[in-house]
C-alpha cells in the first residue's frame, strides 16, 4: 500500500512559509490585510476570501486526491451544503442508499425549501440508476463505502452514467479518505470529505474539504464559498494540515486492525453478520478491491436474538460510546438513534438498519485489546 502519496501526504501542499523558511505552514490569524494604495494588495484582502493557512490546506486536499482545485470549509455539512447550492430551483438530486444521516437531513429539510426535489436510489443497480435520471436530475450524491452498512457502488459506472446524462457526480469520501480511494480519478466530478473523520485524525476538530478538476464548477464552488462564508478558520485549517502528515501510517494501522477485528466477529456466535468491505466474503469485496486500496477502518455488526445492543453499549471499557469516527481511538456507534436517527423509521428498516446493528470506528491501538473489549461486552449482553 505504501507509495508516493506517503510522501505528498508530508510535503505537500505549501508546507514552507517563503518568507522565513517555517517547516510547517504558519497560522495566519488575521481577518484582513493592509493596502498600499486603492486596489494594491498582495493577493489577500479578507481571511474569508483568502487567507494563507487556509490556502495550504486547500492546496493539500487538491493534491493528494489528484484535483485541480481544493476548498476548506468550517464543517463536512458547510462543504455539503455549499457544493448543493451549485442546484437550482427545479433541479432534482438522487443520492444514494444510507446517505450519511446530515447530508439526507439537508436536502430533505432545507433544501426542500428552496424547490430542490430529491429521490433515493440505489445506485449499485446501474438500470435503476439510469432510469431515475428523468430530465429534472441535475446531480447525483453518493457514498461508498455507504454508512452503516459498508454498502460498495461502483464510481466508474457512476461516473460514465452521469457523464452520459450530463448531470454532475458528487462522491462524499470520507470513510475511504484519499489515502484508499480516488473518486476523480474514475470520472466523478466533485469529492467531499468530513475532515472531521480520518484527515484530521484525532478528534480534535470540525472540518470540511471539496475537491474537483473542472475550471467552471471551481469558480462557481469558490464563489459559493465566499459568499456563504462557511470557511475553515487559520487555526483548524493548521490542525489539518498537521494531522494529514500521518494519514498514511494511520489508515495502514486502521485497515490492518479492521482486518483482524472482522476475522474475529465474523466468526463469533453472537454475530448474525459482520459488514465490511475488506472481507473477501463480503457482498461488495470485489468493487471495493477494484477501486479502493484497502477496506478502511469502518464496519458494523448485527448481534444476533438473544444479546441485548444496550446492554453491549454499556459494557465496552475500552471503545468509547460517541458520535463520530475516524480518529485514533475506537469509537461505537448505535446508527438507528445516533447517526441515522434524522431518517425516518420505516425507511431505515427498508435500507437495513436494524435496532440490533453496531457500527465500530477501529482506531489504531493494539488489535488485541479491542477484540479483548469486545468479547467481554458481547458476553455481557448476553440476555
Ligand atoms: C460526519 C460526516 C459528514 C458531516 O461532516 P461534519 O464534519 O460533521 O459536518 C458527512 N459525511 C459523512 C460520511 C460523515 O461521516
Amino acid at each position: 500500500m505504501k507509495s508516493t502519496l506517503d510522501t505528498t501526504l508530508i510535503h505537500g501542499g505549501l508546507t514552507t512559509d517563503s518568507k522565513t523558511g517555517a517547516v510547517n505552514t504558519p497560522i495566519y490569524q488575521t481577518s484582513t490585510y493592509a493596502q498600499s494604495a486603492l486596489g494594491e494588495h498582495k493577493g489577500y484582502e479578507y481571511s474569508r476570501t483568502k487567507n494563507p493557512t487556509r490556502d495550504g490546506i486547500e492546496s493539500l486536499i487538491a493534491e493528494i486526491e489528484g484535483a485541480k482545485y481544493g476548498f476548506a470549509f468550517a464543517s463536512g455539512m458547510a462543504a455539503i451544503g455549499t457544493v448543493l447550492s451549485l442546484l437550482k430551483s427545479g433541479d432534482k438530486i438522487l443520492i444514494s442508499d444510507n446517505v450519511y444521516g446530515g447530508t439526507f437531513r439537508i436536502i430533505d429539510k432545507v433544501f426542500s425549501n428552496f424547490n430542490i426535489s430529491y429521490a433515493i436510489v440505489d445506485m449499485r443497480d446501474s438500470t435503476l440508476l439510469e432510469s431515475s435520471i428523468t430530465s429534472d436530475v441535475k446531480a447525483l450524491l453518493l457514498e461508498t463505502p455507504a454508512n452503516p452498512l459498508m454498502s460498495v457502488t461502483s464510481l466508474e459506472k457512476v461516473a460514465k452514467i452521469a457523464k452520459s446524462k450530463n448531470i454532475l457526480s458528487i462522491v462524499d469520501n470520507t470513510f475511504m479518505t484519499p489515502y484508499l480511494q480516488n473518486p476523480l480519478s474514475f470520472g466523478i466530478d466533485i469529492v467531499v470529505h468530513s475532515a472531521t473523520k480520518y484527515l484530521g485524525g484525532h478528534s480534535d476538530l470540525v472540518a470540511g474539504l471539496v475537491a474537483l478538476n473542472n475550471d467552471e464548477l471551481a469558480q462557481k464552488i469558490g464563489f459559493l464559498q465566499n459568499s456563504i462564508g462557511g470557511v475553515l478558520a487559520p487555526f483548524d485549517s493548521f490542525l489539518l494540515i498537521r494531522g494529514i502528515k500521518t494519514l498514511g501510517l494511520r489508515m495502514q494501522r486502521h485497515c490492518e486492525n479492521a482486518m483482524e477485528i472482522a476475522s474475529f466477529l465474523s466468526t463469533h456466535k453472537a454475530v448474525k453478520k459482520v459488514y465490511y468491505p475488506g472481507l473477501k466474503t463480503d457482498i461488495g469485496y470485489e468493487i471495493q478491491n477494484s477501486q479502493a486500496r484497502g477496506g478502511g477502518g469502518m464496519m458494523s455488526f448485527e448481534l444476533e436474538s438473544g444479546y441485548d445492543y444496550r446492554i453491549f453499549f454499556k459494557s465496552t471499557k475500552l471503545i468509547t460510546l460517541a458520535e463520530s469516527l475516524g480518529g485514533v481511538e475506537s469509537l461505537l456507534c448505535h446508527p438507528a438513534s445516533m447517526t441515522h436517527a434524522s431518517i425516518p423509521k420505516e425507511i431505515r428498516e427498508k435500507v437495513g438498519i436494524s435496532d440490533n446493528l453496531i457500527r465500530l470506528s477501529v482506531g489504531i491501538e493494539y488489535a488485541k485489546d479491542l477484540i479483548n473489549d469486545l468479547a467481554q461486552a458481547i458476553e455481557k449482553s448476553k440476555a
